[in-house]
């Protein structure tokens, strides 16, 4: 079964080459390019100054995965895919999968981001319906950039100092890190293939994984937190499921790198930050942790503001005390999905400062030497819960609650209204459009 669905993503893919076909001239000559050369890119053909004037540090050759690999070293270990690679100030990403074709209820997002994109890149033409895998890629380099952007919003982090990386730190409170990135020594990585068995291949040969879903990794001795994923998983091929899927891991792993990932922070956090910038990018469509990675078809719910409402009324809406007792991703059910998510949206909505601030309390656990430690983490969050948020557990409990019951109450229904009749029974001439 597995090996089936391999070879037909194989299969696919190698239909997707033939719409980017390499010039008819350079074929066969010595000058015979790599499909994923930069030069042979439809957006930006490796020209330096474009490449610049959209942030884009490398379009190949860099670090990838564990301690000396590298793109080419994951190109030939995964030869069968043709992997695009653009690094940005924050990313390194790999992104291997087909054309796609914008569909309707898409065009609005698409001339948005295109048009965006376009700024450095001027052969890009944002009504195009058709995304070839040159285009995907620097458009989910634009889209990572732009989930970090976020976070650095959320987290309140824009201007805060990092380790240059150096390692040379006073302890005692002047902490930042063990590198630039938020304070990780390396960039975020993002790997996307199109099918389970070169996901697992890559997790085999660069971590010893044998995991089947979305995978998050800390490869500890480079300091880079890398997220690989492919999308033979719930509603992956689709584009905003994609892009959702993407925000929600990248949540996850900025959230691990600030002020360096030296220990696990709570799970009720960790997820409901997830869920809350996943749903930010499309609401439709949700991923969630399981035992061994993220699977993407819990639920096909998009409305969880009902959800929340339907716990509160079922009076099962989970305690901020029951879910500091949640030890892994693998135990939590539907009911403490919906409801970190709204915690999130809570504080981010009513206290934004607050919430930042308590982002940065939760990776700013030292011992007594000044160095990162998730010893008595729960005692500490529930000390900064109180002094940064303001309120016990129970009082939490209650403030969500009394907001989240007016702020998720149904609205007047939408578009249910009549037509407006005329005298005598007939519509508004033009069906009642806005008419010249
Ligand atoms: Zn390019």
């Amino acid at each position: 079964m597995r090996s089936k669905r391999a070879i037909l993503g194989v299969a696919l893919w190698a239909a997707g080459v033939s719409l980017v076909a390499v010039p008819a001239h350079s074929a066969g000559q010595k000058d015979k390019k790599k499909p994923n050369d930069p030069e042979l890119c439809t957006v930006c053909g490796g020209d330096a100054e474009q490449l610049k004037a959209g942030g884009i540090v490398a379009h190949i050759g860099f670090p990838f995965g564990k301690k000396g690999s590298d793109t080419a070293k994951v190109d030939t270990h995964l030869a069968t895919l043709d992997i695009k690679w653009l690094e940005t100030p924050h990313f390194r990403i790999g992104f291997a999968l087909g054309p796609y074709k914008v569909k309707l209820e898409e065009k609005k997002k698409f001339l948005a981001e295109l048009t965006k994109l376009k700024e450095a890149f001027p052969k890009i033409q944002p009504d195009s319906g058709l995304i070839d895998p040159w285009l995907r890629t620097h458009m989910y380099a634009q889209r990572c950039e732009e989930i970090y952007a976020r976070f650095l919003e959320l987290a309140d982090a824009s201007g805060a100092q990092f380790s240059d990386g150096s390692g040379t730190w006073v302890a005692g409170g002047s902490y930042q890190g063990e590198g630039p990135f938020l304070g990780m020594k390396e960039k975020y990585e993002v790997l996307i293939v199109p099918n389970e068995a070169a996901h697992v291949d890559f997790l085999l040969d660069q971590a010893g994984l044998r995991i089947r879903n979305t995978q998050r990794w800390h490869f500890v001795d480079r300091g880079a937190i890398t997220v690989s994923m492919h999308a033979q998983q719930g509603n992956l091929r689709s584009d905003a499921g994609l892009h959702g899927h993407v925000a929600f891991n990248l949540a996850h792993n900025l959230f691990d790198g600030l002020n360096h990932y030296s220990y696990d922070t709570p799970i009720w956090i960790h997820e409901g930050l997830a869920h809350f910038m996943e749903r930010e990018v499309d609401p439709k469509n949700n991923s969630f942790d399981g035992g061994e990675g993220a699977v993407a078809d819990m639920t096909k719910k998009s409305n969880w503001k009902a959800e929340v409402i339907k716990l509160f009324t079922a009076n099962e809406a989970p305690r901020m005390a029951e879910l500091m007792a949640l030890k892994n991703f693998g135990e939590m059910k539907l009911p403490q999905h919906f409801t970190t998510w709204s915690m999130v949206d809570f504080l981010v909505q009513t206290k934004p400062k607050e919430f930042a601030a308590f982002l940065w309390a939760l990776k700013r656990n030292y011992d007594a030497q000044g160095i990162p430690t998730g010893l008595n983490l729960p005692d500490w969050h529930r000390t900064k819960f109180k002094e940064v948020l303001g309120w016990s557990y129970a009082e939490f409990d209650t403030a969500w609650r009394e907001w989240a019951e007016k702020a998720y109450k149904p609205g007047p229904p939408k578009g249910g209204e009549a037509m407006p009749q005329l005298p005598g029974g007939l519509p508004p001439p033009g069906g009642g459009g806005g008419g010249a």
